[in-house]
């Protein structure tokens, strides 16, 4: 309906001050406002928050916002408080009048949204309160959490697909940046008890070049690769402590400015060596998978993956970390059948569940059929997301499209001799 439009675009630009949605937000908002049980995987710093936000305030009364964080919810509410929102959080790091203040609150219709950890939430005498007013919409934030596949399961989160049962025709959404297919497919049981859109989006890096190599002799071939790439900041990752000191003695002995960053440095050492990576022009960073979260370098130039990660979602991750400043950067990964069977075999001796090791193990194949790919490789890395993409211009197979052999030509070569 066009008010709603209306009032969507309006909300757009006065609460939040944008005059566009960024990729993805406009059709997820759109689903949630439509009453669609709505799964939305976008990468970090896409925009979810807005995603519940506006459709929240555009519906008016109360909504309920489910976050496994204190920092967090207060983070959110009080970017809202200062958006003008009525925002409020119910939680342990707060003294009890306080947070019994803000019921009142809630109770007198004054509050837009309400920030909730899910074991507050799911308390009888919570779910009891709530189910005399009428919700505008509960959203689960950091949805990942529900799933034994996520890098941070819950058990309090479990529990939430109890919100169903409890407020029938409630709309429900949920937000994550964990996008891989089993977890995806876990919220989706577990929250939505099967029926939920799902909508997974933003997460092409166009100003990366993505390349695989054949790894033959490696500690050539990054030292030529690192020599190409004279005065820039990189990062190469190596799947051990011993290969990340190797390969950074090597390239230091060679006259570039390496340093090595993994966990069995001391904390001291590590955290000069990032310091130094992060305030000096043209540092090369060689790291295992210890280095990089959190860290904000926009002009990483090039993520050079040594040994092939066990994940897609580690390795987009990880080249993720090139180009952040949207110029041209690259991402080259050294690719060696050997390193994955020996990836296969730690796997083997893991003590870890048997569906798990399924799920590893298909992880692993996802990444063999991107190394291996003969289609444009970001149109399978994209796809591994559950985002579609065209051929992309800005991957070594786009730029060198394997020879099709053509097979009836060999048979006839072979046939005339
Ligand atoms: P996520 O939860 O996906 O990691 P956030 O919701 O925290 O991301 O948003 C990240 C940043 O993007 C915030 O600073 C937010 O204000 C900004 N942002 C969100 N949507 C838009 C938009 N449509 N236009 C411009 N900035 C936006
Ligand atoms: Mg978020
Ligand atoms: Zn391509």
């Amino acid at each position: 309906p066009p008010h709603i439009e209306e009032a969507k675009r309006a909300r757009l630009a006065e609460v939040f001050g944008f005059d566009r949605f960024r990729p993805g937000q406009q059709e997820v908002v759109d689903s949630i406002l439509a009453g669609v049980p709505t799964l939305a995987v976008m990468p970090t710093g896409a925009g979810k928050s807005l995603c519940y936000q506006l459709p929240a305030l555009v519906k008016g009364g109360l909504s309920i916002v489910v976050s496994p964080l204190i920092a967090l919810m207060d983070d959110q509410v009080n970017a809202l408080k200062l958006q003008g929102v009525a925002a409020e959080a119910i939680h342990s790091g707060k003294p009890r009048e306080e947070n019994v203040a803000i019921w009142r609150r809630v109770a007198a219709g004054e509050v837009r949204l309400l920030y909730l950890a899910p074991e507050r939430l799911l308390t009888e005498r919570m779910l009891a309160a709530l189910s005399r007013f009428s919700l505008g919409l509960v959203a689960v934030d950091e949805a990942h959490c529900i799933s034994q596949w996520g890098h941070s399961f819950r058990n309090e989160y479990l529990g939430l697909g109890r919100l169903r049962e409890m407020f029938p025709g409630l709309p429900l959404v949920a937000m994550t940046a964990t996008a891989d297919k089993a977890t995806r497919d876990d919220i989706v049981e577990r929250l939505f008890g099967g029926q939920a859109r799902v909508f997974v989006s933003g997460f092409d890096r166009p100003n990366i070049f993505i390349a695989v190599e054949d790894k033959k002799d490696p500690a050539r071939q990054i030292e030529s690769y690192v020599r190409a790439r004279p005065g820039m900041a990189g990062i190469i990752y190596r799947i051990s402590r011993k290969k990340v000191d190797e390969t950074a003695e090597r390239l230091s002995a060679a006259g570039i400015r390496a340093l090595p960053y993994h966990a069995g440095m001391s904390p001291e050492a590590r955290a000069a060596n990032q310091e130094t990576f992060l305030a000096e022009d043209g540092v090369v960073m060689v790291a295992t998978v210890a280095f990089g979260m959190g860290i904000d370098k926009s002009d990483v130039r090039y993520v050079l993956h040594a040994d092939a990660p066990g994940t897609l979602e580690s390795y987009y991750q990880e080249i993720g970390r090139a180009g952040r400043d949207g110029q041209p950067a690259e991402a080259l990964l050294l690719y060696s059948a050997g390193d994955i069977a020996t990836r296969r075999r730690f796997l083997d001796e893991e003590p870890s569940p048997p569906e798990r090791k399924m799920v590893e193990a298909r992880r692993l194949d996802a990444m063999v059929g991107f190394c291996e790919a003969v289609t444009c490789r970001r149109a399978v890395l994209l796809g591994y997301f559950g985002e579609r993409a065209k051929a992309c211009g800005a991957c070594d197979v786009c730029r060198d499209p394997p020879k099709v052999i053509d097979a009836s030509a060999d048979a006839q070569l072979v046939l005339r001799l």
